[in-house]
């Protein structure tokens, strides 16, 4: 028996030799600068501003485009710029990232852009963006000695939890609002873990969870290890600067929830640049909210720095953050590259998922329609250039999202099983 493990998963027998350094060093405050140690927590003591990874930049600049190359197909062959999984045996690890760059042609022409991608994050194992952030978190979690990882989560933060902890063998504590798709519930509920419905919203889970986190010695994946797991965001902009043959894209559509990815996404583009790993040329990242829960939109909107809290009330509800974490610093994002936040209703949100699908075959969720009626939007308002290459993010899998398509899915006719029938109905070739 063990010796057919180890044919299996040879990496996890004998920890081989790393040949990878772990290049972050420390924790340091978003806002006055503080530095701690690496450790799980994520609020400065000095100023209450959030933290995040510090890294030696010596040991950032080991890395090169062939050292990256050489890496497996997944997030992880960014490892040299992340904070955890450096020795593959404690890794945790579903194989999350490397998710395809789509050409989009389709949907360019329909909506008279020159070149559009679509990178395509629902491929991801649990089939959406938070797969990434997860492997990090979980593995960050584990080697900061955790054996409980907990989240609150809008959905599919708690199923990717779910999965990733089933998977490395660690217990799972699961917090989500009763109301979320039921879809949702079944795909975290069935690996085995702690799942618990909380009679509030996001924001409410979200409290609670911090609470907990004063209580209990669990690692919460977007809590005490928030800036592990935020910087698993980054992959999803190496990645498409990869894959688009190491250069940057000149404008970028990115879904907000928390605000985080966006913000992510931008450093990854900065480091790639700094790193001399691609030209440093210039771009514009663009935040996409529904008008149903658009705080950061908002602001943007108003000119204004604060981000004040709303109450979510959209179909979008993986997007459904009142109270956004990082919103002001999305906001000072989208402002310094010259791109815009924007918002769109559940109508367009609706609209926007049947277009991409019907455009590219690509099934998203209300997030993926939260995008791309955002990118007709900031078209239709001048905002963003339709000449210029475009990567749109969809972030997660349709299939996610059934509930708020079933009333217009319905087939194109109902029909007898007869020739006759068909015909009558007017489907065949006219
Ligand atoms: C979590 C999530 C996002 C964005 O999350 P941030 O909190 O802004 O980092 C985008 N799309 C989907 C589908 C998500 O689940
Ligand atoms: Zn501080």
């Amino acid at each position: 028996m063990r010796s057919f493990f180890m044919t299996l998963a040879p990496e996890r027998a004998d920890t081989p030799a790393l040949d990878v350094a772990n290049p972050a060093v420390g924790l340091s405050c978003r806002h006055c600068g503080a530095t701690y140690p690496l450790s799980p927590s994520h609020v400065c003591v000095e100023c209450f501003a959030p933290l995040e990874i510090s890294y030696d930049p010596d040991l950032l600049g080991r890395v090169t485009r062939e050292s990256i190359e050489r890496g497996p197909a997944n997030l992880w062959r960014y490892v040299g710029l992340l904070p955890a999984g450096h020795d593959p045996a404690r890794r945790v690890s579903l194989g999350a990232g490397w998710t395809p760059l789509r050409p989009a042609p389709r949907l360019a022409a329909e909506l008279g852009m020159k070149t559009l991608y679509v990178k395509d994050d629902s491929a991801n194992p649990t089939h959406s963006f938070k797969d990434r952030v997860v492997s990090v978190a979980l593995s960050a979690a584990r080697e900061l000695g955790f054996t409980t990882v907990a989240c609150a989560s809008t959905g599919n933060l708690a199923q990717s939890v779910a999965a990733h902890a089933a998977g490395a063998g660690l217990r799972s504590v699961v917090l989500v609002p009763h109301d979320l798709e039921a879809g949702k519930t079944v795909s975290t509920g069935v690996y085995g873990g702690t799942l618990v419905a909380i009679q509030g919203n996001y924001d409410d889970v979200n409290r609670l969870c911090s609470e907990l986190a004063g209580e209990y010695e669990w690692a919460f994946v977007n809590v005490n290890v928030r800036p592990f797991y935020a910087e698993g965001s980054k992959t999803l902009g190496y990645e498409v600067a990869e894959q688009l043959g190491w250069r940057l894209p000149e404008q970028v559509v990115v879904p907000i929830a928390s605000g985080s990815l966006l913000t992510k996404v931008d450093k990854a583009f900065g480091e790639l640049g700094k790193l001399g790993l691609v030209e440093p040329t210039p771009y514009r990242v663009f935040g996409a909210q529904a008008a149903g829960c658009n705080p950061v939109a908002a602001a943007f909107a108003r000119g204004v720095d604060t981000v004040a809290p709303v109450r979510p009330s959209t179909i979008a509800k993986s997007l459904s953050i009142g109270n956004p974490a990082d919103g002001p610093y999305a906001l000072d994002v989208a402002r310094r590259t010259g791109g815009a936040i924007t918002d769109v209703s559940d109508d367009e949100i609706l609209e926007g998922m049947r277009l991409l699908a019907r455009t590219e075959g690509i099934f998203g969720e209300t997030a993926g329609g939260v995008t791309v009626a955002n990118l007709r939007r900031l078209l239709r308002e001048g905002l963003l250039d339709p000449a210029a290459e475009t990567v749109i993010y969809n972030t997660g899998d349709g299939l996610k999202t059934l509930d708020p398509l079933v009333e217009t899915g319905g087939p194109t006719a109902t029909i007898k099983p007869s020739l006759r029938a068909f015909e009558a109905a007017g489907l065949g070739d006219d």
